[in-house]
């Protein structure tokens, strides 16, 4: 929560173009604000960023703990930092809120990229959709500063990475070798939305095992492939400790921004992804003003009691709430 009023609109805008990371930290903090006063600036702000032109390269990346993101990501980043490209990493870790620390973004393991890319761990909240609206516009600030890569780090566990999908460009899942039981913990929907699967840790040491991984997830990929995108996922096993395979899988992204950049999919991806999120945040903001109104509250607690009592159906109770809101 920001502490005065003393940030304007103008303050943020002009710390934006900028490029001032200290203010595009406090932009990040004014959206994740619960106050009313900064809703309506962060409001505004983002109203600014639709109108840049900048175009970052979303990625998401997704694993179980332990799989190695944060030391990926450190390798991947460094090598397109040393290239010239600018690059966000925005950490969604749905576990802080119980925690209350993040376990994501963990700059001991980023430590090549944290003086040079803007690595920011966004400890999450129990606000009805908090996460997802709070990570979407951190992106879209991100991407009004002008990152060409913006990378979306996140366990592989279910709901926040659908929700993540849901604003990236490209999702990139970590597996590991030899983890039979790891990759039971991912999710098979997880599986068919990766755009590239990395095999992490096929170290020297471990290539055979690796390669075997790699086989065996591109047979289980192969029967969810054929997509509207064109593209196949492909399976690279990457040591990102010896920083190897880091070639291909660097060609593949790209080739997956130039493909689907031609094909038009891309945009196309971009355009539907706001259609989601504008039905999402109707359905935030009713949930949201039935929250805050009394009467309506006590009437929801009403409806519940009768469904608890087996007195209604839940479809007539969701009308009954849903006309006493709209009068
Ligand atoms: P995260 O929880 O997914 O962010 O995983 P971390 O990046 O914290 O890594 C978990 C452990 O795996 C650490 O001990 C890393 O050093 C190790 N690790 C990460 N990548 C590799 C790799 O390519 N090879 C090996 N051998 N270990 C790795």
């Amino acid at each position: 929560m920001l502490e005065k009023s003393k940030y304007t609109i103008e303050y943020f805008i002009n710390g934006i173009l900028k490029k001032d990371r200290i203010v595009l930290s406090k932009a990040i903090t004014l959206v994740e604000s619960t106050k009313e006063e900064d809703k309506i600036i962060a409001r505004e702000l983002i109203q600014f960023c639709l109108g840049t032109k900048n175009k970052s390269k979303r990625i998401a990346i997704t694993g179980m703990p332990g799989a190695g993101k944060s030391t990926f990501i450190n390798s991947l980043g460094r090598i397109l930092l040393d290239k010239g490209n600018t690059l966000a990493v925005l950490a969604v870790d749905p576990s802080s809120s119980i925690s209350k620390g993040s376990i994501l973004g963990d700059k001991t393991r980023m430590d090549e990229i944290v003086n040079d890319a803007y690595v920011r761990p966004t400890a999450s909240s129990n606000n009805l959709g908090g996460v997802s609206r709070k990570t979407r516009e951190s992106i879209l600030l991100c991407e009004a500063f002008g990152f060409d890569y913006i990378f979306i780090e996140t366990v592989g566990i279910g709901q926040s990475e659908i929700e993540v999908k849901n604003m990236t460009d490209l999702f990139l899942l970590l597996l590991i070798p030899n983890a039979g039981d790891e990759l039971q913990g991912i999710k098979r929907g997880v599986m068919e939305m990766a755009d590239i699967v990395v095999i992490n840790k096929a170290d020297k040491e471990n290539i055979i095992a690796a390669k075997t991984a790699a086989a065996q997830v591109q047979l289980a990929l192969h029967l969810y492939q054929e997509n509207e995108k064109k593209w196949t996922t492909p399976v690279l096993p990457v040591s990102s400790l010896e920083r190897t395979g880091m070639e291909k899988l660097e060609a593949s992204i790209d080739s997956y921004f130039l493909k689907t950049e031609t094909n038009g999919f891309l945009e196309k991806n971009r355009t539907e992804q706001q259609i989601h999120w504008f039905n999402e945040m109707i359905r935030i903001g009713m949930m949201e003003k039935i929250e805050k109104n009394s009467v309506i509250q006590s009437y929801k607690t009403e409806l519940e009691n009768k469904i608890t009592l087996k007195e209604i159906d839940v479809n007539l109770a969701a009308d009954l709430l849903i006309q006493k809101l709209i009068k």
